[in-house]
This record gives structure tokens, C-alpha cells and sequence, in this order.
């Protein structure tokens, strides 16, 4: 608990990112324990946390790495995970980001359009090399989450849809520095209603009956991420359901004989272990609101004003009669907003506030606006 940390947090300038890494291997054991079961392989989705210590521990436990742009195919390298366990996504690789992959002999690229498995077959090529490729496909199934991280809709950028499969299919056999391996499918984030995975599994089985009936056979499936976490009740749910999450695929996927099972989780993973931590400057009493406004704004974790999404925020430092507050960042934007008409204990100046479940998608998006300091991190139970 953090609360149990305040003398030390207390010495620590704010606004900062602290990560619990006692509970991230918690919930990284638990992941692979449970994908063991059926044999199944994790990457680990780098976009939603990059920082070194906390590579270090996914590393450790065995995840391979899900990349979504060149940058991220060497931090990975240069965090130690082995290039035959990196696997490169993304509807817009640069020429250079495609060099730099096959020059470090990646297990993957997952590719998103027939465009661009001709340039990739080209760069490889030049190179004298085979690529590795498994085709996105985009499986029309809907993740019943909010519209800008839903991907795997017709409407959506991401993937090749099914009607252009048998174009791609006679466009590859002339590409012969590219060699398919696997199917990738992957639709959308903080995916909470499991049953979208279930339809996911049947749309994967009926694109992998097509591919067998024209005498395809694929080494792997790969069914994506974005498993949800519990933003409501960050103590009571630490860990996502990962039991019941692999238990699913096992129960509706139909997997060819020899085929893997590739997954790319990252939320679900990294979320929960981190904090924003911040402290009030100033309490501002408005006409209908009081505003407890933060030294930590849009800057430090921009999720509730793109996704308007919910972060449970706690006052560490005041044990008062409750109240309520419009919690607010310093940046000049009205959408600066932690949360409206929040109940927390009476708030003041230099309380220390909490902005829970910050690990995933928080720290990797801070951004200079207004000239801002990047915030720092550090880590308990190192
Ligand atoms: C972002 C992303 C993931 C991870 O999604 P989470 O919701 O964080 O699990 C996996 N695969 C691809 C291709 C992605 O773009």
C-alpha cells in the first residue's frame, strides 16, 4: 500500500511516477503461470511502459516483446530481449524502422497492408534476406471500448480486411523474400467484456480455415492484447482475471497441430503498479465546485483527456471530513481534468495526492507541453 510508504514519498519532488515492483512480478507471474498452462507465448506490448526497470522484470519473466515502432525494436534489443522474440507492428513503418528490424533479424513483422509487404519485401531484398511475416488481419469484431482504442473494426486503419485476402494471398506468392508464418489479429484496449475475445476466437477460426483450405500452413496465431484492468478498485482487483482469460482462448480457439499461441498483452501487465503522485498547490473555491488544483496535469498522464477515462484519486496526506472536488491540472486547457465532483477528504495545500492505475499508458505519453519538466520515477522494492 502506498500509504505505507508516505515518509518516503514525502522526500520525493513531485509530480513523479512511483512503481510498485513487487506487485508488477506478482502480476507477471501470474500471467505466465497461467499461459503455461496451454503453452501459450506473452509479449509484452512495450508502448504502455519502457521504462528500463521495468523491462528488466518482464525480461526476467520470460515475455518476448511486441514493438510498434523502430525505437521500440531497440530498446528492446538493448534491454536484453532476444531479437527472435521481438515481433514489430503497425500500419505506417518507416523504411528506416524496416531496415533497422531486419537488420536485427526479428522473429516478425506483423504486417497491415499489401503496400506495404511490397516495400518490406523490397528492403529485404536489397539485403538478401527473408523476412518473417504474419498478415493483420482485420477481424470486423467489436471490443465494446472507447472508440479511439478500438482497432479491429472495417472502419479502423489497422490491419487487411478479409476481402482483400485473396489478392494478398497471389500478390505473396511473388514476393519471395517474404515468408508467412503466422496470423495476427489484435482489437482494441481495456477490453473488460470478455465475450468480445470469444467472438475474436471465432472470426480467427473461421480465417484459419480459409487459410488451410487454400494449403496454407501457419507456424503461429497471434491474437493480440488488450485485456482491461479494474481503473474502479486498483486494491481490490490488483491482478487482472488472466485465469479466465487464457481459459477462454483455450476453450474457443482452435489451434492447428504444432501451431503457437502468441498473445501481446500491456495494460494489463503494467497498469496497476503504478502511481502519479502529485501535490495540491491550490484550492480554488468555485460557484457550484471547489478545485483542488495539482502541480501534475495533462502532461504527466493525458489518458482523461483523450479517453475521458476514469483514475481512482486518492489524498494520502488528510484524514478530515470528506468534501468534494473538481481535481485539476496546471496545463491551459479546460479538458486538464483528473475528475469532477470527486469526494475526498478535506484537501490543502501540499497534501499528497494519488492518481492510481497510472502504470500503462502514463509515464510513456508525458509530453513537454508548456515547456513542462518530464516527470521522474521511482521505484519501491527494488
Ligand atoms: C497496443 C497494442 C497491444 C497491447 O494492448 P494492451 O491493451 O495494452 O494489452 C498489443 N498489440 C498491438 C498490435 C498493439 O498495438
Amino acid at each position: 500500500m502506498l500509504k505505507d510508504h508516505l515518509q518516503e514519498l514525502q522526500q520525493h519532488d513531485t509530480p513523479l511516477y512511483v512503481y510498485d515492483l513487487d506487485l508488477l512480478r506478482q502480476t507477471l507471474r501470474k500471467a505466465q503461470d497461467e499461459a503455461a498452462r496451454y503453452g501459450y507465448q506473452v509479449h509484452y506490448a512495450l508502448k504502455a511502459n519502457a521504462n528500463a526497470p521495468i523491462l528488466a522484470e518482464v525480461k526476467a519473466h520470460s515475455f518476448g516483446a511486441d514493438c510498434v515502432s523502430g525505437n521500440e525494436v531497440k530498446c528492446a534489443i538493448e534491454n536484453g530481449f532476444s531479437p527472435e522474440h521481438v515481433v514489430f507492428a503497425g500500419v505506417g513503418k518507416s523504411d528506416a524502422e524496416i531496415n533497422f528490424a531486419l537488420d536485427n533479424d526479428i522473429f516478425c513483422f506483423n504486417c497491415e497492408s499489401s503496400h506495404e509487404l511490397a516495400i518490406l519485401n523490397e528492403l529485404a531484398a536489397a539485403k538478401g534476406k527473408t523476412a518473417r511475416i504474419a498478415l493483420r488481419i482485420n477481424p470486423n469484431v467489436n471490443a465494446n471500448t472507447h472508440k479511439y482504442i478500438t482497432t479491429g473494426l472495417e472502419e479502423n486503419k489497422f490491419g487487411i480486411n478479409a476481402w482483400e485476402l485473396p489478392d494478398v494471398l497471389s500478390q505473396l506468392q511473388e514476393l519471395s523474400n517474404l515468408k508467412l508464418t503466422g496470423l495476427h489479429f489484435h482489437i482494441g484496449s481495456q477490453i473488460t467484456d470478455l465475450s468480445s475475445f470469444k467472438n475474436l476466437c471465432t472470426r480467427v477460426n473461421e480465417f484459419q480455415e480459409w487459410f488451410q483450405q487454400h494449403n496454407l500452413e501457419l507456424e503461429h496465431v497471434n491474437v493480440g492484447g488488450g485485456l482491461g484492468v479494474d481503473y474502479y478498485h486498483p486494491d481490490g482487483q490488483p491482478i487482472p482475471d488472466f485465469e479466465a482469460y487464457f481459459a477462454l482462448f483455450h476453450q474457443f480457439l482452435q489451434v492447428r497441430p504444432g501451431q503457437q499461441v502468441h498473445f501481446e498483452l500491456g495494460r494489463s501487465l503494467v497498469a496497476q503498479c503504478g502511481t502519479l503522485l502529485s501535490r495540491v498547490l491550490y484550492i480554488k473555491h468555485g460557484k457550484t465546485t471547489n478545485f483542488a488544483i495539482l502541480d501534475a496535469g495533462m502532461t504527466e498522464l493525458i489518458r482523461p483527456a483523450l479517453y475521458q477515462s476514469y483514475h481512482k484519486i486518492e489524498n494520502l496526506s488528510s484524514q478530515l471530513a470528506e468534501d468534494k472536488y473538481d481535481v485539476v491540472g496546471p496545463i491551459c486547457e479546460s479538458s486538464d481534468c483528473f475528475g469532477k465532483a470527486v469526494v475526498l477528504p478535506e484537501t490543502n495545500r501540499g497534501d499528497l495526492i494519488a492518481i492510481r492505475t497510472a502504470g500503462a499508458y502514463g509515464q510513456v505519453m508525458t509530453s513537454e507541453y508548456n515547456l513542462r519538466d518530464r516527470a521522474k520515477a521511482i521505484y519501491l522494492h527494488q
